[in-house]
């Protein structure tokens, strides 16, 4: 068997089209332009190429973006007024915090302090919180990709049995609470690094959803014949960027599955653009 690939890069940029148009509706029916401040605090080269790849997402659909490059040594008091003088300004709808943050700040007291109605990253608690109760404010960028990406290509996820390795709250906790909700109705399973007997378990997988950052960590042996494969890893290695699967040998046993890169990774840029435009249409209303 060799697996249909669930292409993230077209499915992107159609979604990158359809967003040009209600982007461009809302100025002309209401004359505001959505609007995104980045803030970018410290170096580090893979952060500075993500928040140029999202200010270049904006540029293609209409919004507009601001970017806020702090020195690596801002204090928290710097970062945190910065914020407030976001939050309180009406002209921006969505704030984007690129992490990770320089070690004196701490991630959570920041993202904290963020304005939950711009919070486009849907990081804050009250948001977190409202996904949760199945009444989203914004939903978080790369769950939304995962889930958009099988709703676009017709892979339903009710009742199937979806097993996600790894319990982070940027991807595998907020995608559980995403589809174990009504309309979604997956059967889920987390795993993480205590889970005892991991291929057993992700065996059982009839949609198989890996981030954890190891790189060709999954093998085809781990995969159930037939299966859906959603690759959420980033690894930089020698031989250039990679997932979490091995790609070439589970492709012979799964039904369908992502590439890395050109899968997951786009539609997490996307859903911050969606995000943003529905930040500037609550906040004008
Ligand atoms: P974290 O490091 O925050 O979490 C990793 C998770 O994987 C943890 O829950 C950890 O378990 C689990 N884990 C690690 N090793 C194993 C193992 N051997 N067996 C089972 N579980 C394991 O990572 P993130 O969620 O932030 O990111 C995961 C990957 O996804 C990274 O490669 C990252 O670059 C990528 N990523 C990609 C995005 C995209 O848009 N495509 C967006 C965000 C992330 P435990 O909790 O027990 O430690």
């Amino acid at each position: 068997m060799s697996a249909e690939i669930l292409d993230g890069k077209a499915l992107a940029r159609q979604i990158r089209s359809e967003l040009k148009s209600e982007v461009a509706d809302l100025i002309a029916c209401r004359g505001t332009t959505p609007t995104l401040a980045a803030v970018l605090a410290g170096n580090d080269p893979a952060s500075e190429v993500y928040v140029r790849y999202k200010q270049r997402d904006c540029k293609e659909v209409g919004i507009e973006s601001q970017l806020h490059h702090l020195p690596a040594e801002t204090s928290q008091e710097d970062l945190l007024a910065l914020i407030t003088k976001l939050n309180q300004d009406d002209s921006i709808h969505g704030i984007l915090i690129q992490l990770p943050v320089p070690p004196q700040i701490e991630t959570e007291v920041v993202l904290a302090s963020i304005d939950p109605m711009k919070d486009v990253d849907a990081f804050h608690a009250e948001n977190v919180g409202l996904m949760v109760q199945g009444r989203p404010r914004y939903l978080p960028c790369t769950p939304n990709g995962v889930v958009e990406l099988l709703k676009r290509n017709n892979l339903a996820t009710a009742g199937q049995h979806v097993v996600i390795v790894g319990r982070s709250d940027i991807v595998g906790k907020p995608l559980a609470n995403m589809l174990v909700q009504r309309g979604a109705d997956a059967t889920v399973t987390v795993c993480h690094s205590r889970t005892r007997d991991l291929p057993a378990v992700t065996r059982l997988a009839d949609i198989l959803v890996v981030a954890i950052g190891r790189a060709n960590f999954v093998t085809a042996e781990m995969v159930k014949p037939g299966a859906i494969v959603i690759d959420v890893g980033i690894n930089r290695t020698d031989d250039g960027l990679v997932g979490d699967v091995d790609f070439e040998a589970v492709s012979e046993v799964a039904s369908w599955i992502t590439p890395v890169p050109g899968g997951v990774g786009p539609l997490t840029r996307v859903m911050l653009l969606v995000n943003t435009l529905t930040a500037a249409r609550s906040l004008i209303d």
